[in-house]
């Protein structure tokens, strides 16, 4: 199923602190024309430089997604990237100051409800759709992503923290269901108070608190901060990986199934999923034989069909 690309109808504002540098940070995302796709943008040493938000420009996706150009770098943008992926917003310039984008309340509530009520407008060009034609999928120990061909994009993700409050959660998102985005959006960052020293001695969450994560103590068992949703920590996963696949410029149509995942398994699925993206638009016909294929020495993956519909 096709749609027209969009864009916001004005442009946005946001400033707060970044979850793991604790420093401030400004961003304005601005209405942008047709297959713009989803730029960053800075200056730096009186310079203008745009960072497209696609694969080639990830960087790290250990606690958080890194997009960087080599010279300059913006971390944890993945909730604001669920946000327009979730919207359907195609289009934007995302123009920022500082290194590390608000958290906000850990959530992507605060930008869904600026970008609805700035307007989101449908433009002329169609938006591509990626329709997966048979299994894809990426692994790394027990963990997996895999896509299955399903006529519109469907998620289930099952995460697992054993002996701890959260437990094992299960959440499916159908985003042909009204008002599916809804049900994430509200979902924030999770973490467990026992962890909160190790982090910051490691330099990360310095920007963290009850205010921005949802906090969890093995000790007590319990949550601290209260949870908006008992499946809270599993639906926050689904918006993450939503903001993985904002990398890609198309819809994707495919059945996901996630277990364990986090942004390193979802940066290289969205990664696999442009790679054979690209190959198709090359060959028109490919990936008659099932084979491997490597991906930074890490991953082994055994794609087979990935077909591009429009
Ligand atoms: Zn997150």
């Amino acid at each position: 199923m096709s749609r027209k690309q969009q864009t916001l109808k004005s442009s946005v504002r946001f400033e707060g602190i970044g979850l793991h540098t604790g420093e401030k940070s400004t961003i304005e995302v601005h209405p942008a024309s047709e297959d713009t796709g989803l730029v960053f943008l800075t200056r730096y040493q009186g310079k203008e430089r745009a960072i497209p938000y696609t694969v080639d420009y990830i960087t790290d996706t250990r606690n958080n997604i890194t997009v960087s150009d080599g010279v300059v770098s913006y971390k944890t943008v993945e909730h604001m990237m669920g946000a327009l992926y979730g919207l359907g917003i195609d289009n934007a310039i995302l123009e920022f100051t500082g290194p590390e984008m608000p958290i906000m309340d850990g959530s992507a509530a605060p930008f869904v409800e600026a970008f609805l009520k700035a307007g989101v407008v449908a433009q002329h060009s169609e938006k591509k759709v990626l329709r997966l034609m048979e299994s894809l999928w990426v692994t790394k120990d027990d963990k997996f992503l895999v896509g299955v061909p399903f006529y519109a994009l469907k998620i289930n993700y099952t995460i697992s923290f054993p002996n701890s409050p959260i437990g094992t959660q299960t959440f499916q998102l159908n985003m042909t269901e009204e008002d599916a985005f809804s049900s994430i959006a509200q979902a924030r960052t999770f973490g467990f108070l026992e962890d909160i020293d190790y982090y910051q001695k490691n330099g990360l969450v310095l920007g963290g608190g009850f205010d921005n994560v949802h906090v969890y103590s093995r000790k007590e068992n319990r949550s601290i901060n209260g949870a908006r949703y008992d499946d809270e920590p599993v639906r926050h996963k689904v918006l993450d990986l939503l903001g993985a696949l904002a990398l890609l410029p198309y819809d994707i149509e495919g059945f996901l199934v996630s277990y364990k995942g986090g942004h390193t398994l979802d940066v290289d699925f969205a990664r696999l999923l442009s790679h054979y993206a690209e190959k198709q638009k090359e060959e028109a016909k490919i990936f008659t034989e099932g084979y491997s294929y490597q991906v930074s020495g890490l991953l082994h993956l055994e794609p087979r069909v990935a077909h591009l519909a429009s």
